[in-house]
This record gives C-alpha cells, structure tokens and sequence, in this order.
C-alpha cells in the first residue's frame, strides 16, 4: 500500500486526505461489508452512497444490462426515464411534481440556486454557519464548514442553527426566539445591501453541523420568514434522503420543514452518479421558460435503471419502516450510553442516522476523543466517522440494509471503546 499511497500523491495529489491513519483499501463490497486488500472485513456503518447495500446485485444488473443496450442522453425519448421520474416523484408530496437530473449533489444545489435566483428576483442566499452544500464556484463561495480560499460571497449571510443540547440553561421558547430572530436580521441585513433573498439552502438534518436537537417550530419559523422576504426554502436532502430518517422518504417530510426545491444526490444510484432537483410546476414553468437546462449524463436511461432499482429495493425491502423501527432500538441503547458515560454529553439523530456528542471533563468539545473513537473502532473492523463544528460528534450512518444484530455490534463495540479510552471514574456510571 505503501507504493500505491506514493503514486496516488504524485497523480492524484496528497492534498485530498484520506481517512485513518493508516488509510484503508478496499477491493470488495457486499451489503454492509467491505473487504481490504488484505482480506480483513469492515462493518460499514457510516456510508450513505451504498444506501441499498455495496455491490447491490440489483442495481448491478440494471446498470449492467441497460449499457449493454444503449445509453444516451435526455434529449431522446426512453420509456424508463419517464418510468423513473414517474416513480421518484410519488415519493413526494403532491406539490413538488417535477424533477431536473444531475449527476451529484453540488450540480443539484447549484441549479437549485439558479433557480431560486430566477423565480425570486433576488441574489441573496442564507446558509448556516457551518455546513457543506458542495464544489461548485457559487457553493465554495459559502462554504462554512470546510477550508475553501475562495472569498466568502457578499450576497451570503450565515445563520446559527439552534441546538437544544446547547442550550446553556435557557428554555426552548428563548433558543427559538433567538434564533429565528437571527435569520429575520441576515435577511433585513441582504436587503439593506441590496440583494434581497432567493433562498435558504439547508440540510433538513442539519448533518454537518453535527445533527443538532431542534427548538419546535423552529423550521416552520425558518421557512416562513423566508417566504415573507420572497425567497425559496431549498432543502438539501444529499445526506437527509432516500429513508435515511425513517418513517418518510424524505428528510424534510420527517422534519417538518416544506420546501420549495428539494435537492438530491448521493444515494440515489447506489453508487451510480445521480442526482436531481424537485420542485413544483410552477417554479419549473418560470425557470424552464426561459432556461434552457441541460445535462448531457444526467438522467440517462442507465442512470434512470441505477435510481429505480434503488427505488425497488427501498420499497420492496420495507427499508425506510426499518431505518425508523431500527433507529429507535438504537436510539434507546445511545441514550443509555449518554446516561452513563460523563464524556458522552448527547446522544443525536434520527432513523438511521445517529451523532454521539464527546466533551472533556470540564465539558467542552473532545475532538481528540472521538477521533481515537473512530480509528479504535476501525482497527476492530467498524467503520464510522466524526461531524460538527469541533470534529467532536461521532457520526453513524450505516446503508439501510443494515441488520438489528450488525447495528448491536456497532453499538457494543462502541460502548466498549469509549469505556477503555476514557474509563469511568470509581463510583460513576453505577
Ligand atoms: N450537500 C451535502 C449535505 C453533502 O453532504 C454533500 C457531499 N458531502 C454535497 C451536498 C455535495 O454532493 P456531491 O459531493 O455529490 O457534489
């Protein structure tokens, strides 16, 4: 590995930093497993892209028989991408009945915004104050939570999202007034520069920032002020979707935040590059009327039997009941941890998407803890990783395939881990 490390840094470059210290290289995937080179097996529980499990033989076989028939772009018409359209858009709510493909998340948030730019007449846009919406110039422009030299934009203002679990004494009618006072000040701050607002772009989540315990009403509020100041709400649903929090197919639908622009990416090929833009007939119509939007691999009749062999498997699967049914097990043993284990501080998330916050013992961020967290838990064959401002919330993300027992390894391993890094003091966690 030593070698192919070499060659990667000299082609690829050093500058795209692999995880682990020791960095892992897989060579085979299956459900929630993948291989290494050396034959040693990893539990995957932080992937979101295998969202139907690696190497899905369904998915396999629909990518694999469609470019042995023909591939080409959406300017011709194929029965199957129709057929994918139909179906990705009955998992929506009856509004948002129109998709635009891509190919990734950026490209999604990134025509989103145009679209936002156009519909609403304004520039500005609002983005919380650490978060990752993508690559593109318009989305390195307001990057927060990574380091991007490219200047932050003057028609961007960021906003705090409120975290119940930080709340320093205050109660939840005070975090909520303050924050939604927060976002009424950006948006009066855009119109006073002369930008106005197009839109709000978030994670229904809020993953990258380290999935944070809502005030209610808290998105509601948001999404209204929004509104009133004509702009778009743009749900972000790279790492929020495909049943990933349970109960609904749609982070947002689980949240309770409505959107006018729902924005896709990740999950929805499997691993088969897929993206989209949901959103109503009438933002289409006013878009679309007068831009021409085109793709030239998005949506291609493969890329269409990639997204509706994912779509089956979720469906006939029973997968997003499952992340909901599993998630609360899991939930409940987090929970349980937190209770007992004075450096775990919170236990967060949804479905199958969990954060376990790690402080200090004077109870401020462990970033150093939770990464000798995740390198331990990959040195026993689980894969996991870490979020939020500090680097300090353990993230758990396993695909949907996952098992009750697989997840109860993660768990236990996990459980154990943070007993032997940071055992408890005599006569705690009795
Ligand atoms: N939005 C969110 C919330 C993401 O996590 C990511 C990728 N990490 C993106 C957008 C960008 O997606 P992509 O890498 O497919 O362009």
């Amino acid at each position: 590995d030593a070698e192919l490390l070499e060659r990667r840094g000299t082609t690829i470059g050093p500058y795209s930093p692999l995880f682990y210290r020791t960095p892992r290289h897989f060579v085979h995937g299956e459900g929630v497993w993948l291989t290494d080179a050396f034959g040693r097996t990893y539990l995957d529980a932080y992937n979101n892209v295998p969202q139907v499990g690696h190497a899905n033989p369904r998915v396999a076989a629909a990518v694999a028989e469609q470019i042995a028939t023909h591939n080409v772009h959406t300017r011709y018409l194929h029965e199957g991408v129709v057929n994918y359209a139909e179906e990705l858009l009955a998992t929506f709510s009856p509004e948002l009945d129109r998709v635009y493909f891509t190919n990734s998340g950026s490209e999604s948030n990134d025509l989103a915004l145009r679209i936002a730019r156009h519909v609403s007449g304004n520039s500005g846009i609002l983005t919380t104050d650490f978060s990752y919406h993508g690559n593109t110039l318009t989305l390195a422009a307001m990057t927060t939570g990574l380091d991007v030299s490219e200047p932050f934009g003057e028609h961007v203002r960021r906003f705090t999202i409120p975290d119940l679990d930080h709340a320093g004494g205050r109660g939840e009618p005070e975090v909520l007034a303050e924050a939604l006072a927060q976002v009424a000040e950006a948006i009066a701050s855009l119109q006073e520069a002369g930008h106005g607002l197009s839109a709000v772009l978030v994670d229904p989540s809020f993953s990258t920032e380290g999935l944070p315990r809502l005030p209610q009403g808290y998105l509601e509020g948001l999404a209204a002020l929004v509104h009133d100041a004509g702009g778009l709400v743009i749900a972000d649903e790279v790492q929020s979707g495909l049943g990933r929090l349970g109960w609904a197919w749609w982070g947002h639908q689980v949240t309770g935040l409505v959107p006018d622009l729902v924005t896709m990416g990740k999950p929805l090929g499997n691993g088969f590059p897929l993206g989209g833009v949901v959103t109503s007939q009438a933002v289409m119509d006013s878009f679309s009327s007068t831009n021409m939007y085109f793709n030239t691999f998005a949506g291609t009749p493969v890329a269409s039997a990639a997204g509706r062999a994912v779509l089956a498997e979720v469906h006939e699967r029973g997968l997003v009941q499952r992340a909901a049914d599993l998630g609360e097990r899991v939930r409940a043993r987090l929970a349980e941890i937190e209770a007992e284990h004075p450096l775990v501080a919170s236990a967060k998330g949804r479905g199958l998407f969990f954060g376990l916050e790690l402080v200090d013992a004077d109870g401020a961020p462990n970033p150093e803890l939770a990464k000798a967290i995740v390198e331990r838990l990959a040195n026993e064959g689980i894969l996991i990783s870490r979020i939020g401002p500090h680097d300090s919330v353990l993230k758990i993300r396993p695909p949907l395939v996952i098992t009750a027992e697989q997840l109860d390894v993660v768990v236990d391993t996990l459980s154990r881990a943070l007993h032997e890094a940071a055992p408890l003091p005599v006569g705690a966690g009795a």
